[in-house]
């Protein structure tokens, strides 16, 4: 049993909340980039010109490269011969999350409850997915989720019948009404399967791929590419001031579900799709 102090877990959240607010990973910067390129609207260019001068300004002055710094979302993977000593996991995350929050100077969105929306004051708690894996190590991904593209996603209960057709018609409605609200270009988790729970999750886990990597089944990697497609022909466009390039990329996760049942969640990021990784 290999052992993990609560202290060096709540060190290594308090620097992937500064890090993931100031700085995007570099599969989501090329894509940005590579957006710049493809985009065929002179204002879309000019919004993606912007969006990239922000990401250099945030990560040199150590700005925020939103205002919105998002509730911190977690997926923790534990390795099942762990053993984590000096207090609860639980514990140790949302004290990291505090840190991270207060002494990086990020805003703080989180209230104590959705009925009397009082603010906590230190950005907890945070939202912990817990999965336990084989092995002896933690694996930590953070994904600070701002609150204008997760309002805008949404869960399609689909009949087996709806089929494919269905599920591109689904995730095409959920960006469609979503249009400027989600600070576009976006990217677009999509879970299939599962429960209504799952499918939820799965689309959440989905933003956290690689924009780069496509699903590794190559029939939900030509779906993804096909429901790209007609989503950049929706010409909401960056910032929603039309355009070619509304999405940046579409991630499917599945799994299998009811024979009764064809769940599709639709979990909708902006451009600062932000994550950040460790492992301990
Ligand atoms: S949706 Fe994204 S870009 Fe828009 S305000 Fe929220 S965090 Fe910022």
């Amino acid at each position: 049993m290999r052992e993990i102090s609560s202290a060096d877990i709540t060190a290594a959240v308090r620097e992937m909340c500064i890090e993931a607010n100031h700085k995007l990973a570099p599969d989501m910067v090329n894509a940005l980039k590579n957006a710049k390129d493809l985009e065929q609207s002179p204002i879309g260019k000019r919004v993606l010109g912007q969006l990239e001068e922000n990401l250099q300004i945030a990560e040199e002055d150590t700005i925020p490269i939103c205002q919105d710094t998002g509730m911190a979302v977690f997926f923790v993977e534990i390795g099942q011969d762990v053993h984590v000593t000096g207090g609860w996991i639980e514990d140790a995350i949302n004290e990291g999350v505090k840190k991270g929050y207060t002494e990086g100077f990020l805003r703080k969105s989180v209230v104590k409850s959705p009925i009397d929306r009082v603010n906590t004051g230190d950005n907890t708690p945070a939202v912990i997915h817990y999965f336990m894996v084989p092995g002896d190590q933690i694996r930590i991904t953070l994904a600070p989720k701002g609150f204008g593209s997760e309002n805008m996603s949404r869960i399609f209960m689909l009949k087996p019948a709806d089929g494919i057709e269905g599920i591109k018609n689904a995730v095409v409605t959920a960006v469609r009404d979503a249009g400027p609200n989600a600070c576009p270009p976006m990217v677009v988790g999509v879970g299939i399967g599962g429960t209504f729970e799952k499918c939820a999750l799965l689309a959440k886990k989905a933003l956290t791929r690689s924009v780069e990597e496509g699903a590794s089944d190559p029939e939900i990697r030509n779906l993804e590419k096909d429901i790209l497609e007609r989503i950049n022909k929706s010409g909401i466009g960056p910032a929603g001031l039309g355009g070619t390039v509304t999405a940046l990329a579409v991630n499917i996760e599945t799994y299998p579900t009811h024979i009764a049942g064809l769940p599709v969640a639709i979990n909708i990021c902006c451009h600062v799709n932000r994550h950040s990784v460790r492992v301990l």
